[in-house]
């Protein structure tokens, strides 16, 4: 026995796409066979059948009805299927022989194009990585919108940057050559943070001739050096392998790609992952949710577009002076002309997600709805515009209107030709206005008579007939016919044909209702492909409008970040920072933007912020658990990252000198999961800021050295405020910690400045008040909180007692015995409070004899973490 014709062909379609799920078009259904029907049978909770195929054995089969295949396909690659999509390439009644079929796309995580498979705030990006030893470029590109980008990194220590720039970048799928990729780049793609689906692709995408060949093609570019791209290898070679990738999968140009965005790294404000998340910027810590984070703050956006924006202004906050400057007059500019922003909003509100609609159009999948929201849309910008004319105090908002193109023409052309509501599918016809096409309207025409007569038929035949409950209904197996109830089949004239019997009904035709059916069914048909035609014209002939349309997108989206910007500054009473290239950062009466509007406005205790580089840099925060330490030290990060987004900032005043990068060490860690002890985790971080940070950062310190003994915490804890708080590099620092030891830096190193929360004492209760004050804290309150919390009252009483006697015991450590890592000098041996001898005699030795000069303070953590194991 051989296999039949078409079970050839799929099997053909299936040897050319191994690792796809092929859904092959057969009439109404997409079909799979096999292996793969098994497969989605069980996944899809779908009944799975046979079909003949040629063999003894019936090939196993299952299916999905072509118009609802969309709500599957998801499903299926959310499990980690490729789907690849084969259609018949040819009208099966014109057909000699067996209907061609092709593959047309290929659809996997990072290039899902299926409306309502994402969140609309969302970007799909699918992103390249090609990395030598020590560089690595990524492009990224976004299908449904357009967007397409690069960037280089270069790394010698560890790939943390690389992993921090996937964790923002978020993309759904990475594709890479595994035979190139070093070790420790596809380590880091695997990094459970990165969160990704992993597909390695034939190497032959990242041939550099090939990739050049690509770009410029894409771009219509003669020179790579036109697009800035001459001598950038890594660059090259991973935005032309994204394209290249993508053209082969879905099988045609990506013509949604007009423009690549070369990320300098240096335009923007490094944020690492852990700051992203200690900071609670797009979530929170503990159930992930957007309320309660900065983002659910600021996000009073209209538009997906602004959405999507709004969270990569929290993400890159910016790090040009001049350009924060230019983004804070813009939202000064709405915020003092409320009415203005009043008409914006309602301008907002109309726009649909155009972004998307235009990638849809570039990419020739827009069905009729998505142009009628394209005019919609295009009929909003007007107003927009003219309001934009009273806000052009500010250059960008100028700037945004004046990229905002006339749209008349297009929006004349749609609103001629497509009707208000079209359906989803194109081909069935209801698309075009009537007197948009004079051919159109006379086939249209041609049948108006023959369905007037089928639509008056069911009410001639009841009074010719008698019979009350004729009814007229249309199905694809018989065409129109007539229902008559078996009560009153004696009644049925002469020139009715019994077409089927059912249980109590029988169905008629007539000759007559036949000839009408005719007429009309063959007219619909040449009815529906002309609308079909004329649609496909009216969709090629936007494409030129692409560019220009994304061109005003992006602006929109930009607005819609700015009036979201000026409406959250407004109802919350934030004020306009100033953004300078001081050594400064000045808050007056600041407070923490979500903790305040979770507690409830009028609750939150403000504070000040004072540092400078150039005098009191270190602020050395002792007080109680649960006073207010963090949130003082997070408000003071998040101020200054607002600042630099371009959003007013929660507090009454506040001087802000830019920041290149914010550095936070705060609590538990992401990466608790990978196995390292917490106190490892917390050295390196810590490392990594010791190595990264600058004079123009700013550091958020909050208890370190808690994740290990007392002396070695402290120890760490107090070389480290020094070395940030020496003149050689004084960065601006937030230095939260219970080792009260510490504050006497205060009278050794200029750049430090204590300060502690104030407490009242009322007899033996104690309130927090989360007043900020200048000075060290007194006491550390632990068995207050311990009360709060819960602890039975015998065992509190008890730990009253052991700390007086352990208080009574224990001399304070004089500020001369901490051991100082970054002194040449070293510290006397302590005084020994107890007689038992010291169990670290060796290695206060070791320690004595390290030549300290020689030593960078990454060496210093890593040999502390050997001598911590020795000990
Ligand atoms: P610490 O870091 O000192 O242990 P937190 O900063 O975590 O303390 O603050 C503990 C709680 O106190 C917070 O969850 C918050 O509800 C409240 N709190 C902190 N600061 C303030 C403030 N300035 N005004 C009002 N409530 C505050």
């Amino acid at each position: 026995m051989a296999l039949s014709p078409m079970m050839q062909q799929y099997l053909q379609i299936k040897e050319e796409n191994p690792d796809c799920l092929i859904l092959f078009r057969l009439g109404d259904f997409y079909e799979l066979f096999f292996d793969d029907a098994k497969t989605v049978s069980r996944e899809l909770e779908l009944t799975l059948t046979g079909r003949a195929c040629g063999l003894e054995e019936r090939a196993p089969m299952c299916g999905v009805p072509f118009h609802s295949a969309d709500s599957y396909i998801p499903k299926l690659v959310e499990r980690g299927h490729k789907v690849a999509i084969c259609e018949q390439m040819e009208d099966p009644a014109e057909a000699k022989g067996l209907v061609r079929r092709e593959v047309v796309r290929i659809i996997t995580p990072g290039t899902i194009d299926i409306a309502g498979s994402t969140e609309n705030d969302e970007n799909i990006f699918i992103a390249s990585v090609f990395a030598t030893k020590t560089q690595v470029g990524i492009a990224y590109g976004d299908i449904t919108t357009g967007e397409l980008a690069c960037m280089h990194l270069e790394y010698r220590h560890n790939l943390d940057s690389l992993i921090s720039e996937l964790v923002k970048i978020a993309p759904k799928e990475i594709v890479y050559d595994e035979s190139s990729l070093p070790e420790n780049v596809l380590a880091a793609l695997q990094d459970p943070q990165v969160q990704t689906y992993l597909n390695p692709v034939d190497s032959s995408y990242y041939r550099k001739a090939l990739c050049e060949k690509t770009l410029m093609n894409q771009f219509g570019a003669s020179s790579l050096i036109s697009l800035d791209l001459d001598g950038r290898t890594d660059l090259v070679l991973a935005s032309g392998s994204l394209l290249l990738y993508l053209g082969d999968t879905q099988k045609q140009r990506m013509e949604q790609f007009k423009h690549l965005d070369i990320r300098e790294s240096s335009n923007y404000m490094q944020l690492d992952r852990s700051t992203l998340r200690n900071l609670e910027l797009l979530e929170t810590i503990y159930d992930k949710n957007k309320e309660g984070s900065l983002l659910g703050v600021l996000d009073h956006t209209h538009t997906a577009m602004g959405g999507r924006l709004l969270k990569r202004f929290i993400k890159e906050p910016l790090n040009n002076q001049a350009q924060i400057n230019a983004r804070l007059e813009a939202v000064d500019a709405v915020v003092n002309h409320p009415l203005e922003r009043n008409n914006l909003v309602a301008g907002l509100r109309e726009i649909y997600d155009f972004e998307r609609l235009s990638a849809r159009v570039a990419s020739g999948r827009a069905n009729g709805k998505d142009l009628v929201a394209l005019k919609n849309t295009l009929g909003a910008l007007p107003e927009i515009r003219n309001t934009l004319e009273d806000l052009a105090s500010s250059a960008l908002l100028a700037e945004i209107r004046d990229s905002i193109d006339d749209f008349d023409d297009l929006y004349q052309m749609i609103a001629e030709s497509i009707v208000e509501e079209p359906p989803f599918i194109i081909t069935e016809g209801n698309l075009i206005r009537p007197g948009y096409s004079s051919e159109l309207d006379d086939l249209k025409e041609s049948i108006r008579d023959a369905k007037e007569w089928i639509a008056g038929l069911e009410q001639s035949e009841r009074e010719r007939t008698g019979i009350k409950t004729i009814k007229v209904g249309f199905n694809k197996v018989f065409g129109y016919y007539l229902d008559v109830s078996k009560s009153f089949s004696d009644k049925v004239p002469e020139n009715y044909i019994r077409k089927q019997t059912l249980v109590n009904n029988e169905r008629y035709i007539t000759p007559e209702l036949k000839e009408k059916e005719s007429l009309v069914l063959s007219a619909e048909a040449k009815i529906n492909a002309l609308e079909y035609d004329i649609f496909r014209k009216i969709r090629t002939s936007i494409e030129p409008y692409i560019g220009s349309l994304q061109k005003a997108s992006a602006s929109v989206a930009l607005l819609d970040v700015l009036v979201s910007f000026g409406d959250v500054a407004t109802a919350n009473g934030y004020v306009r920072p100033e953004v300078d290239d001081s050594s400064l950062i000045e808050i007056e009466e600041g407070r923490h933007p979500a903790v305040e509007q979770m507690i409830g406005s009028g609750m939150f205790v403000s504070n000040n912020t004072a540092m400078d580089t150039e005098q009191e840099s270190l602020l050395l925060i002792t007080g109680p658990n649960m006073s207010g330490k963090s949130t003082y030290m997070r408000q003071t990060a998040i101020i200054v990252l607002m600042a630099q987004m371009g959003s007013f900032v929660p507090c009454r005043r506040a001087r802000i000198g830019v920041c290149d990068r914010v550095f936070t060490r705060i609590g538990a860690s992401d990466n608790l999961a990978s196995g390292q002890s917490t106190f490892f985790i917390e050295m390196s971080e810590l490392a990594n800021i010791l190595r990264n940070a600058t004079r123009r950062s700013l550091i958020i310190l909050d208890e370190i050295g808690r994740g290990t003994s007392t002396f070695d915490g402290l120890s760490i804890a107090w070389a480290t405020a020094e070395y940030l708080a020496s003149d050689d590099h004084r960065v601006r620092t937030m230095f939260a910690t219970h080792y009260h030891e510490l504050t006497v830096l205060e009278e050794q190193l200029p750049a430090v400045h204590n300060l502690s929360v104030s407490v009242s004492e009322d007899g033996s209760n104690v309130v927090f008040l989360h007043r900020i004050i200048d000075g060290p804290a007194s006491k550390s309150y632990g068995i207050h909180v311990a009360k709060i919390a819960g602890i039975p009252k015998a065992i509190r009483q008890s730990a009253s007692r052991k700390l007086k006697e352990l208080e009574a015991q224990s001399a304070p450590m004089p500020a001369t015995t901490q051991i100082s890592f970054f002194d040449s000098e070293i510290a006397p041996e302590p005084e020994r409070v107890s007689e038992e001898p010291l169990p670290y005699e060796n290695v206060l030795k070791e320690i004595r004899g390290m030549d300290i000069n020689s030593l960078t303070p990454i060496q210093a953590l890593v040999r502390l973490q050997e001598i911590q194991n020795e000990i």
